[in-house]
């Protein structure tokens, strides 16, 4: 009916019904216990642009706010960790990783595209190498490996079982990489979301829904 989502319904005593975004820009309904879907989608439908509108200026300025600005002291994250960014005095190398980032103030106007970089690269060793673990393990070979720039989109197998994987999952806990490589791995025997896919996913890693939670409610730290 309309190209908007309800998050969530949560019903009450209450007479009328109203609409509430909320701060990561969800929109949750609150209606009537009696008040049908039909109803409440009629309701949605008139308000429609109100909600887009609303839903759209709380996503910009959540982005704005996720935005890395590389001052001293900001926190940055690597494999679930948090560490802080130090500028330190004009040196040769422009960033380096010791239990923190070291930032060169001789780069700091190049400072997005080192950590950026610095993360890929990282994101190459790291997936790659948990990719070759489950690949030998589970006996599903995959054709070629590349990483990628998506925002959500964490990771891809194509119809040729090539593995594409977001640099951004560097950020991430181990267990949630695991997680996007073991579904990707999954969809070289299964192309598809099936019953039988999230079988495969449960038998090769069992505590997978809590990683799939994760990225749900955290996938938007991954902005720098
Ligand atoms: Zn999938």
């Amino acid at each position: 009916m309309t190209n908007v989502t309800i998050d969530q319904i949560i019903r009450s005593k209450r007479k009328t019904l109203s609409l509430e975004i909320t701060h990561d820009a969800r929109l949750i309904v609150r209606a009537p216990k009696t008040a049908s879907f039909s109803f409440i989608e009629k309701f949605i439908f008139e308000k429609r642009l109100w909600i887009q509108d609303k839903q759209k200026m709380v996503k910009e300025r959540l982005l704005q706010s996720q935005t890395k600005k590389f001052i001293d002291g900001e926190e940055f994250l690597y494999l679930g960790n948090t560490y802080r960014l130090y500028i330190v005095p004009e040196t040769t190398f422009p960033l380096l990783f010791c239990q923190g980032f070291l930032l060169s103030r001789a780069y700091l106007s190049e400072a997005r595209q080192l950590f950026i970089d610095w993360y890929k690269q990282e994101a190459y060793k790291k997936i790659k190498e948990r990719v070759d673990l489950y690949s030998n393990l589970f006996g599903l070979k995959y054709n070629k490996f590349s990483i990628t720039n998506a925002q959500k989109r964490w990771g891809s197998c194509s119809a040729k079982n090539n593995l594409c994987f977001s640099w951004r999952l560097i950020m991430f806990p181990l267990q949630v990489i695991d997680y996007v490589v073991i579904h990707e791995l999954a969809h070289i025997e299964e192309k598809n979301h099936s019953k039988r896919f999230w079988n495969k996913v449960k038998i090769m890693l069992p505590n997978f829904m809590e990683s799939r939670k994760w990225l749900r409610g955290n996938g938007h730290l991954s902005i720098v």
